[in-house]
């Protein structure tokens, strides 16, 4: 049961929500009050423990945390299952597969072929954690469901998520979260790339049911942290700072700092050997440089001198390979006696990531790559995952629109896409029509094979209808 009535206290709106709900046999009820004028959200800090790693591990040892499909029963699964079916999977794609990864629609010059990448789409980890999400809400149908984040970066998979009845924890515009909409006995879900220590702790206390759907691959890079935390390293993350996966393994570290890309980590190496030596390399400069991508008290004279290399899991493997490199040579050259005992890596990049880049890069390089017009990659627009399968394309030089959804396509020839600076644009008269075209197709590891089917399908019917033989024919 819950209650909402809305308060004027001191002149500001306040709502005042009260739930009741039942758990272990004892009703309980629970009480949030919520100031309405303004968009002010809470900023979880993590509790100090003496092993992040033990606690997390007391956390997921908790009877109230589900972490893996057996904690649900085969009923379930099977409901879940047959859900799948429906909204996930592509017989278009699927026979695509079957017939040397090409199919070609339509005739004359509305005639369009696609070519798939060999390896794309939904990865392993993602298909789990959507299986594991929509399994909450048929164990527990009765009670309130809340997913801290977007479960992937994908819009059509998060609306899917709203049509079963899970809320998203909102967003504030001072950069918090309405935690409070979340309430004792609730089941909260956690996303594929994880959750902060901070979110687990407070959760953890508030007396909810926890759905865990982290992928493993992450929680690998988590394992390997712990390791690093161990030998005192601080841990330097290929990744981007405000990406959720990043923030929540930074969480999980000691000292860290986060570098997006191979430059970023060129100028630590080179401070790394000539600290102070100009004013680009002055520490004033390292911290503003920095200030948003390393931890609390973060002293680049002190933090550098042993480290260890994590990733977030979604980046350009070759160059998360590159910057390992370049920071073992780095610690080589400045610390020749004992450079093993200052450097670790580990391999934490994941099999999907890898294997989707390396299809969208053979089908760039297969000398028949001329007779593309050009390569469609559909994946969510925040998806780090999908940014790099573009990047592939785009910096051989061919054409490539990245759209996140069918309804990118309009019926006027216009489409709607992002380009690698994050802006989204429209492009008019994208498709020809004067003659048959042969597309290159590819998607994210968060895109499940149904909205990419609807969006192959948009481009058919587009092309039917504004092809010239059609026009002259009607
Ligand atoms: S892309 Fe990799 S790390 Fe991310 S969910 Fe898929 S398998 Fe897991």
């Amino acid at each position: 049961m819950h209650l909402l009535s809305l308060l004027i206290v001191c002149g500001v709106a306040v709502s005042l929500q009260i739930s009741s709900y039942q758990k272990n046999g004892v009703r309980r009820v629970g009480v949030s009050l919520r100031m309405n004028e303004k968009e002010s959200g809470m900023k979880l800090e993590a509790r100090p423990v003496q092993s992040k790693k033990q606690e997390r591990r007391r956390i997921v040892g908790n009877k109230d945390f589900l972490r893996s499909e057996s904690d649900f029963s085969a009923e379930e699964k099977a409901r879940v299952e047959e859900k799948l079916l429906s909204h996930m999977k592509s017989s278009l794609l699927e026979n695509m597969k079957a017939n040397m990864y090409e199919t070609t629609k339509g005739e004359g010059n509305a005639a369009v072929t696609f070519r798939l990448a060999k390896e794309w789409g939904l990865c392993w980890g993602a298909e789990r954690s959507i299986e594991l999400a929509l399994a909450a809400v048929e164990k527990f149908p009765d009670r309130r469901k809340h997913i801290t984040n977007e479960l992937l970066h994908n819009p059509g998979v998060n609306q899917m998520l709203k049509d079963n009845d899970i809320s998203f924890i909102e967003k504030t515009n001072d950069g918090g979260k309405k935690f409070e909409t979340v309430q004792p006995g609730d089941v909260v879900i956690l996303p594929a790339f994880g959750a902060t220590l901070a979110e687990m702790q407070y959760f953890d206390e508030l007396g909810v049911t926890t759905v865990d759907t982290t992928c493993p691959w992450v929680s690998k890079v988590w394992n390997v942290v712990d390791r690093q935390v161990s030998k005192d390293m601080t841990t330097i993350i290929h990744g981007k700072y405000s990406h959720e996966e990043a923030i929540a393994t930074a969480s999980f570290c000691k000292d860290y700092l986060i570098v997006k890309d191979i430059h970023e980590a060129e100028y630590v190496c080179n401070y790394i050997l000539n600290p102070g030596s100009t004013e680009e390399l002055s520490k004033d400069n390292f911290m503003k440089k920095f200030a948003q991508a390393m931890s609390p008290g973060f002293d680049p004279d002190i933090h550098l001198k042993k480290i260890g290399i994590a990733n977030q899991t979604t980046m350009y493997k070759r160059e998360t390979a590159a910057i390992g490199k370049l920071f073992e040579a780095t610690m080589i050259k400045k610390y020749p006696e004992d450079a093993s005992d200052r450097f670790a890596a580990f391999d934490t990049i994941c099999d999907a990531t890898q294997e989707r880049q390396d299809a969208i890069t053979d089908m760039v390089e297969d000398p028949d790559v001329s007779q593309l017009d050009f390569i469609l990659v559909v994946g969510g627009f925040d998806s780090s995952n999908t940014a790099h399968l573009v990047e592939i394309p785009h910096n051989k030089g061919l054409t490539v629109y990245h759209i996140n959804e069918a309804d990118c396509i309009s019926e006027t020839n216009t489409l709607t896409h992002r380009l690698l600076d994050g802006s989204i644009v429209t492009t008019e008269n994208w498709l020809p029509t004067d003659r048959p075209i042969t597309i290159g197709v590819t998607s994210g590891a968060s895109t499940p094979d149904a909205y990419v089917e609807e969006a192959l399908e948009r481009v058919v019917l587009l092309k039917a209808a504004i092809s010239e033989d059609n026009k002259i024919a009607a």
